[in-house]
């Protein structure tokens, strides 16, 4: 068959990106090795877009939330992924949860019977040369990861993630925390949450303690590199351990104490707009719920917010901020786009919006036009910006979408109306976007009209 693009990867991302290329009128050759006699660890079927876990795409809540409101942008965008969603909800309160079956089974049918699609079951081993979204995924079949890491050149494409949690910049406590560098070197760039003696051995037992979550089968030979040991792991080693690594108080004159402290907890800047703070050394294993209760003990972190909580897990994604342009294409191939979690986004949507946004970008380039980016108080440029320049490169880990990865929003606010200041100005913004794209270039008309996603 002749096709103007190749997409490798039909899960989330690889059926969203073939739909809206698809229906742009562009011929789209999709490869997917479930079903040619390949699987995934995770996989249990040949179904596209397959959810292999949870059956939650999270919260629905398009005014207070930034998943719900990443959700109401691709309604508005034609998004397969989300018609399927929305088809097949099942009762979850504010989440939108969906019978995960009947889910896979609508996208691999409006798939599979568009006309301008053709699925070859196939896998793919090495990056094509001509036009391609490569969207393979969390588990990337070992060849094409191997094919992937021989271009982008050594370290820049990791099989595990580390995570540390991320906490936003403005839930910390600056009467307690202070800004310094240890010794006084290089400028003032931490964050330091000062504990004494008694607060640091309270905070080791609680993270030995710590409810953890276990590695799957599959999982079980996750090395523990240097530099990215669990910290409870380092807890458990001894109660001095962490004292002498992460949590190292020497050099650090605290101005309330004029002293160094026993011990102290030390974040550093994460993104380029300064709104998200990365807790240094501190990526575990340690259960949500139970990181959120222990981290909360950290003196000036009793109210933090955070953008993402720690984990480690077994994840093929590459240095994104460094490797890719603006527009997701590889800096020195850029007949190749990434979209989906191997770009280092996080999550079921998160992957089906980068699928989303990677096919326009490709579609408008394709037909020889421009595409105006999405802007960055949207929640899809956002978390484009974020993963294309804005996180940190010598940091970068997988990222859900949050309110911390938009631009601070001008004029203060009060704590319970600034959820919804993010989400009306990303309305805003995203009509403005749609407006300044001519009707032709819309491609897919979504299920929210420009004045509905405007009026909120
Ligand atoms: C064990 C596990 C649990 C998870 N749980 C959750 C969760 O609960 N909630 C959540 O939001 N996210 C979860 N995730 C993350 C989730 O997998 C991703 O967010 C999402 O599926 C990523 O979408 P994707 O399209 O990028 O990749 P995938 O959906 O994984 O799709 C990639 C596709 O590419 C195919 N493929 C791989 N290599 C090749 C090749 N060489 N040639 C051809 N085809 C290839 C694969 O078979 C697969 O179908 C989990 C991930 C894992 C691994």
């Amino acid at each position: 068959m002749s096709f103007d693009i190749h997409i490798v990867g039909g899960g989330l991302a690889g059926s969203e990106a073939a739909w809206q290329l698809a229906e742009a009128g562009i011929r789209v050759r999709l490869s997917e090795m479930r079903g040619g006699g390949d699987m995934t660890p995770a996989h249990q079927t040949d179904r596209l877009a397959e959810m292999v876990c949870s059956n939650s795409f999270r919260s629905d809540d398009a005014e207070h939330n930034a998943v719900g409101l990443i959700h109401q942008e691709m309604r508005a965008l034609g998004s397969l992924v989300m018609r399927a969603a929305d088809t097949h909800r099942v009762p979850a309160g504010s989440a939108l949860a969906v019978d995960r079956d009947e889910f896979a089974a609508e996208v691999t049918r409006a798939v599979e019977s568009h006309p301008n699609i053709t699925i070859v079951r196939e896998r793919v081993d090495s990056l094509p040369d001509h036009p391609t979204i490569v969207a393979t995924g969390p588990l990337t079949g070992s060849a094409l990861a191997e094919s992937i890491a021989n271009e982008t050149g050594e370290g820049a494409l990791a099989f595990f993630d580390a995570i540390a949690p991320i906490v936003h910049r403005d839930s910390i406590d600056m009467d307690i925390a202070w800004m310094a560098a240890r010794w006084d070197k290089g400028g003032k760039d931490y964050v330091n949450c000062p504990m004494d003696k008694a607060q640091y051995e309270d905070f080791v037992a609680a993270l030995v303690n710590g409810e953890k979550m276990g590695f799957k089968d599959w999982e079980q030979d996750t090395p523990y590199f240097e530099g990215c040991m669990p910290i409870e792991v380092m807890a458990e080693r001894g109660p001095e351990t962490l004292r002498y690594g992460p949590m190292k108080g020497v050099g650090l004159d605290n101005p309330r104490t004029g002293r160094w402290p026993y011990a102290v907890v030390q974040l550093r800047q994460d993104n380029a707009l300064g709104t998200l703070w990365n807790m240094v050394g501190f990526q575990t294993k340690l259960k949500h719920g139970e990181q959120v209760r222990i981290f909360r003990t950290i003196p000036g972190l009793e109210n933090a917010e955070f953008a993402r909580l720690g984990g480690i897990h077994r994840n093929s994604f590459i240095n994104s901020p460094r490797l890719l342009d603006r527009e997701l294409r590889l800096k020195s191939k850029p007949n190749i786009r990434f979209a989906g979690q191997i770009t280092g986004c996080e999550g079921y949507v998160e992957s089906a919006a980068v699928g989303l946004i990677a096919a326009r970008l490709a579609a408008a380039e394709l037909r020889g036009e421009a595409l105006p980016l999405p802007p960055p108080e949207t929640a899809l440029g956002a978390l484009l910006a974020h993963i294309t320049g804005g996180a940190d490169t010598e940091t970068f880990q997988p990222m859900n979408v949050n309110f911390g990865l938009m631009p601070p929003l001008p004029g203060r606010f009060k704590r319970a109306d600034r959820k919804k200041a993010y989400t009306d100005r990303a309305r805003a913004a995203l009509a403005m976007w749609l407006e300044s794209i001519p009707p032709h270039r819309q491609m897919g008309r979504g299920t929210i009209s420009h004045s509905e996603m405007a009026e909120g």
